[in-house]
């Protein structure tokens, strides 16, 4: 048997969400107050398997997530790998998951595995998933084909990539998806099996400024043009648009898109939440081709969320003219 000493360091911090909730009464609303040990409090297998660090960094519901909160959290998971962690993982709700997880990917430096996870049942709730998820997190962080794959998802079994992954269910168990590919690969007896080879990764600088905001549009029938005309106005220095089919708006969306353009980085990204925004199909006013020549930025396969985090990022290090080598199509 291992001794404490020779296991790996497993550090996990968690930040609210369902997995740290639960109900004061039988059949009561359920609410975060579980910090990171009581978390872990049904797995007990995870002080066998590593010497773990746990810090319990919020409890919030993951709606109330914010930058500068996750630029702290990730400044904790970077200090526990200078410190020896060979894996970290966060725990944290379900509903911002593809964005923090992707926001932190841009930003994460290591080939050490971060692992985020959350639950879909609370704690106090018949069929849980919060222990299962956990010590499928732990198995896949601690394994050596996870290395070098950045910041990764596990929910149900299923490995993610920050970058394609979808919360694509409100209440369903399987709730998470990576449209159009498929997980990175699955938790199976313990084991983690990759389908896909891990790929080339670029990070960005940590941000220098941090007030800056990037506003997020969805483009729907007969919307009118008030809001999108306000945009520059209320200050925002970016503009995503979750945009019809293959990247389109309307032609009174265009219209404006002439004058904001010039002034501002716009992505226009595709609301239908799976595949690639086109970029030499069609020819309307408001389409990709139409847009492109107004200066607009087509997002590719990235969703109008995490286009958000992106440019944000990007204007953070005064980087938003490599805006489109960070769109892969
Ligand atoms: N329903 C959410 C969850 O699964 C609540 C949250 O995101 O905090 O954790």
């Amino acid at each position: 048997m291992k001794q404490p000493s020779d296991l790996p360091r497993l550090s996990i911090a968690s930040l609210g969400g369902t997995v740290s909730m639960q109900a004061r009464d039988r059949g009561g609303a359920v609410r975060p107050e579980l910090g990171c040990d009581q978390q872990l409090a049904n797995v007990p297998q995870l002080r066998e398997m590593a010497q773990l660090e746990l810090a319990t960094l919020g409890l919030l519901p993951s709606a109330s997530l914010g930058f500068v909160a996750l630029l702290e959290v990730l400044a904790w998971a970077r200090a526990e790998v200078e410190r020896g962690a060979q894996g970290v993982i966060l725990t944290q709700g379900t509903d911002s998951l593809e964005e923090t997880a992707y926001f932190l990917d841009l930003l994460w430096p290591f080939d050490t595995p971060l692992v985020m996870t959350g639950a879909m049942r609370a704690a106090s709730q018949p069929g849980s998933d919060g222990a299962a998820n956990l010590l499928a997190a732990a198995q896949v962080a601690l394994a050596p084909c996870s290395r070098g794959r950045g910041v990764l998802v596990l929910m149900n079994d299923q490995v993610h990539s920050a970058d394609r992954v979808r919360k694509t269910a409100s209440l369903a168990m399987a709730a998470f998806e990576s449209p159009g590919c498929g997980p990175l690969g699955e938790v199976q007896e313990g084991a983690v099996v990759y389908r896909q080879p891990p790929v080339r990764r670029e990070v960005l600088p940590l941000p220098q400024r941090t007030e800056h905001r990037v506003a997020l549009l969805e483009a729907c029938l007969d919307a009118d043009v008030a809001l999108l005309q306000a945009v520059r106005s209320l200050g925002y220095e970016g503009l995503v648009i979750a945009g019809f089919g293959a990247g389109h708006v309307s032609a009174g969306w265009a219209e404006v898109l002439d004058d904001l353009a010039p002034a501002m980085p716009v992505i226009v990204a595709s609301r239908t939440g799976c595949g690639p925004t086109a970029r030499a199909t069609y020819g309307f006013a408001g389409a990709e081709i139409d847009l492109q020549a107004k200066g607009v930025h087509m997002a590719g396969l990235l969703c109008p969320r995490k286009c958000r985090m992106l440019l944000w990022l990007l204007i953070a290090s005064g980087r938003q003219q490599q805006l489109p080598h960070w769109l892969p199509h």
